[in-house]
C-alpha cells in the first residue's frame, strides 16, 4: 500500500495471503473458497475418534457452537492478517470482547480501560464492574495516566487504536511497554485500523481484537468478531489459566481457555453463512482500505478549509493532536473523521442535503456514512457527560467508505452550500 507521509509500510502481501489461503486448506472439489458448512453435529466412525477431539487431543469437530469448518478458515485469515498464532471467531464483535473479557477474568481482578471507547464496550465494561471485576476509566492517550490506575488486581489494559467519534489516538507503543514491564495483558481493540493499517503484535499486544462486521467484510452484511492471540504474552506464569486447560504448548493455552469459556460456555458463535460473507469481504480489504483512506484524507482537507466547519477531528491533518504518532504508528490515517458546524449552521439540514453518504449508523462499511452523534449514539448520555467526553452538540462522524473521490467530495461541498 501507497503510504503519502512515507512512515510505515506493511511488511506482507496480505491480499494475496486472504486471495489464496482457503485452497490451502484443499477445500472439496478444488474449490476456490472454503465450502458453507451448515452441519451442526460431525460423526465419527470410532467412538475413540469423538473422544480425541473431546479431550483436546487431535483437532476436529463435534458441535458447531465451539468449532465449523468455514469459521476455521475464517480464523486462518484473521490469524494471517494480524500476524498472531491463533484466532477464535464470534458472532460479533461485542461476543468477541466480552468471551475475552470473562475467560481471563475473576472476581476482584482489575481491568485498566480508555476513556475513549465505543459506547457499547464501555456499557460492558460497567456490566462486568457490577458483578465483581473493578474497572477503571483513564486516558489512553497517556500513558502516565494509565500507569497511575493500576493496582495490585489489575490484569488487564483494554483500550482500541483510533477513538471514535472524535480520533484520540492512544499511546499504543507506551501502553505496550507498561504492560510487557508489569505482565498485564494488553488488548488492542483494532477495528477502526485492521491489520493492514496496524499491527497490534509490533506494539506487544497480547491480543487483537476485531469487529469484523466493520472493514474486514466491508459490505455491512454479516457480523461477525475476533479474538487473536498475538504470542506476546507468558500464558505459563498467569494465574487465571484452569489446570484443565494447560495441555501442550503455553503458548496455545489461551487459545484453548477462551475456545472453552469464552465461545463453548456463552455460545456467542459465528454462523458459517456470516463466516462466508466475511471471508469474501476480506479479499479486497487492503484495495478498499486504501481508496477509503485516500478519500477521508481529501474529505477532511475540503471540510477543514470550509467557512461553515468550526473543527475537523482527522488524525491525518496536520493539525491532530495525535498526528506524530499516526504517522509512526500506522499506514494510513484510517477511514473515519468527525467535524463540527459553527452554531449558526442547521447540522440536519446539512446531512439532509447529502445525496450519496448516507445518514447511518455503522462505521467501516465500503458506502459514505454520516451521523449526528450528539443526537443519536450519544443522546442517552446527555449534554453534560458529552461536553466532558468532548463530544460537541453539532459533532458529525463520517465513515468514509470507497465512492469514486470527486463524487464524494462533490456531495459534501454541495451539502455545505
Ligand atoms: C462496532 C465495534 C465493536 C462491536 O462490534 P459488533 O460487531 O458491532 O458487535 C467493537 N469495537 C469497535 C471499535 C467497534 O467499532
Amino acid at each position: 500500500m501507497k503510504n503519502e507521509t512515507g512512515a510505515k509500510l506493511p511488511k506482507h502481501g496480505i491480499t494475496t495471503t486472504l486471495l489464496h489461503l482457503d485452497r490451502q486448506g484443499r477445500p472439496e472439489h478444488g474449490s476456490l473458497h472454503k465450502p458453507i458448512h451448515t452441519s451442526i453435529a460431525y460423526g465419527y466412525e470410532k467412538a475413540e475418534g469423538l473422544a480425541a477431539v473431546f479431550q483436546n487431543r487431535v483437532p476436529g469437530y463435534a458441535y458447531a457452537r465451539q468449532a465449523n469448518p468455514t469459521v476455521t478458515a475464517v480464523e486462518a485469515k484473521v490469524t494471517a492478517l494480524e500476524q498472531g498464532i491463533g484466532t477464535i471467531c464470534f458472532g460479533t464483535g461485542m461476543a468477541a470482547l466480552g468471551a475475552v473479557m470473562l475467560a481471563f477474568l475473576r472476581r476482584g481482578d482489575h481491568v485498566v480501560a480508555s476513556r475513549y471507547l465505543f459506547g457499547n464496550t464501555a456499557s460492558l465494561l460497567s456490566t462486568l464492574d457490577l458483578a465483581g471485576i473493578d474497572v477503571t476509566f483513564a486516558d489512553a492517550t497517556d500513558t502516565a495516566a494509565v500507569e497511575a490506575a493500576i493496582r495490585p488486581q489489575t490484569k488487564v489494559v483494554l483500550v482500541e487504536t483510533i477513538a471514535n467519534p472524535v480520533t484520540q489516538i492512544a499511546d499504543l507503543e507506551g501502553l505496550g511497554v507498561l504492560c510487557r514491564a508489569r505482565g498485564l495483558i494488553y488488548i488492542v481493540d483494532n477495528t477502526l485500523t485492521s491489520g493492514v493499517l496496524f499491527l497490534p503484535k509490533d506494539v506487544h499486544a497480547t491480543f487483537s481484537v476485531n469487529s469484523l462486521s466493520k472493514h474486514f467484510g466491508g459490505h455491512g452484511d454479516a457480523l461477525g468478531g475476533s479474538v487473536t492471540d498475538l504470542g506476546n504474552f507468558d500464558w505459563s506464569t498467569y494465574p487465571n489459566i484452569h489446570d484443565l486447560y494447560k495441555t501442550g504448548d503455553a503458548a496455545r493455552w489461551a487459545l484453548l481457555q477462551l475456545r472453552k469459556k469464552g465461545l463453548r460456555d456463552f455460545g456467542g458463535t459465528l454462523s458459517p453463512e456470516a463466516a462466508h460473507s466475511l471471508s469474501i469481504g476480506s479479499e479486497t480489504l487492503a484495495l478498499r482500505l486504501e481508496r477509503a483512506c485516500d478519500n477521508a484524507q481529501k474529505l477532511a482537507e475540503l471540510l477543514a478549509a470550509n467557512p461553515k466547519v468550526r473543527a475537523v477531528h482527522y488524525p491525518g491533518l496536520p493539525g491532530h493532536p495525535h498526528h506524530e504518532r499516526t504517522k509512526k504508528l500506522f499506514c494510513r490515517a484510517g477511514t473515519l473523521l468527525s467535524f463540527e458546524l459553527h452554531d449558526d449552521v442547521d447540522t440536519f439540514a446539512v446531512l439532509d442535503r447529502l445525496n450519496i453518504a448516507i445518514i447511518s449508523s455503522n462505521l467501516g462499511d465500503a458506502r459514505t456514512l454520516v451521523i449526528p452523534v450528539a443526537k443519536t449514539i450519544y443522546w442517552e448520555l446527555g449534554e453534560e457527560k458529552r461536553r466532558d467526553m468532548g463530544i460537541a452538540e453539532s459533532l458529525v462522524r463520517v465513515s468514509v467508505g470507497i465512492e469514486d473521490t470527486a463524487d464524494l467530495l462533490a456531495d459534501f461541498a454541495q451539502a455545505l452550500g
